[in-house]
């Protein structure tokens, strides 16, 4: 997909974007004279700031280190994000709607789809997690209570309840515009005689989200009796999730991950909550699936970039 956002887009979302704005989400920034800002650099361990950040040319250089650019590498640096992902998540920051053209009609059309399964799971996650504090969600708030996760812990991670009954994410995704070609797409429903029915029913959600924080995926867990389905039941492989590609936790765990060098693998959802939860900020669970060399080399980029190695801890059951 690369290439495909219209270059003027590209210059116009730099152009709107207030480059010290940004930045101060992760460094906190001084006034250093005219037109310029400084903080402590994010890219090497230092005392005294030698980073700056000139808001009216949209850029940023260490004195210290050397590292300099613009907004997008920033971002990119930061968050491991791919330079069209950053360029999206930019412009959806200031509600600027890109174009896109080049490559084959095809490519468009993966594009363009990309962007609605994604707004789709957003909607979706929401949805599910504005249930989970409904009347209707009892288990599933007796089943996180006894597991010692109270409402702050559960929103940290945006658990979620899909509700009992076939159609009510159906309803609300087709309420809001979604056509029955992008929900299959989704992976969130199954197909039978009479058409789409909802996947996930009477179960706790946890959304699976991409480094960057957007949710491509759900993992549910059963809670009832006569779900005859099985314990632990994720979204499919679809266009969004692959799952070989995916670790739960990392966008919450990848600023300390970086940090120390240092990863944390656990089994499952909860082990997750619970080892953030007790301060270890890097741990991460593979979702349904062995931690294979697609997650070897996500985590090899965030920790041993410069070649000093890091360290990589497994806390399995048993
Ligand atoms: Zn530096």
């Amino acid at each position: 997909m690369a290439g495909l956002i219209r270059k003027e887009d590209i210059d116009e979302v730099r152009a709107r974007t207030d480059i010290r704005e940004v930045i101060e989400g992760y460094v906190s920034l001084k006034s250093a004279g005219i037109g310029t800002f400084k903080g402590l650099c994010p890219f090497h361990d230092e005392r005294t700031p030698s980073f700056n950040v000139r808001p009216q040319v949209g850029s940023y250089h260490c004195f210290g280190c050397g590292e300099s650019g613009d907004v997008y590498s920033f971002v990119m640096a930061m968050e491991h994000t791919s330079f069209v992902e950053t360029v999206e998540r930019l412009a959806a920051r200031i509600g600027y709607t890109l174009h896109y053209e080049g490559g084959k009609p095809g490519d468009r059309y993966e594009a363009g789809m990309r962007r609605r399964l994604l707004d789709a799971h957003k909607i979706a996650a929401e949805f599910f997690e504005r249930n989970l504090y409904s009347a209707d969600a009892q288990e599933a708030q007796r089943f996180l209570g006894a597991r010692g996760f109270d409402p702050a812990a559960t929103r940290k991670f945006g658990v979620g309840y899909a509700p009992r009954g076939w159609d009510h994410l159906l309803k609300h995704l087709r309420s809001q515009g979604f056509t029955d070609e992008e929900l299959k797409a989704t992976g969130m429903f199954s197909e039978g005689n009479r058409g789409l029915y909802d996947r996930f029913r009477g179960r706790i959600i946890w959304p699976i989200r991409t480094i960057a924080g957007e949710t491509i995926g759900f993992g549910a867990r059963r809670l009832f009796d006569d779900d005859q389905g099985p314990k632990y039941l994720n979204t499919p492989e679809t266009q969004l999730y692959k799952k070989s590609q995916v670790l739960y936790g990392i966008d919450l765990a990848k600023r300390d991950m970086t940090k120390n060098k240092q990863v944390v693998i656990v089994e499952g959802y909860t082990d997750v909550m619970a080892a953030h939860l007790a301060g270890i900020t890097t741990a991460v669970a593979t979702c349904g699936t062995a931690f294979g060399p697609g997650h070897i080399k996500m985590v090899r980029r965030m920790i041993t970039d410069d070649g000093s190695g890091g360290e990589i801890i497994f806390t399995f059951d048993g």
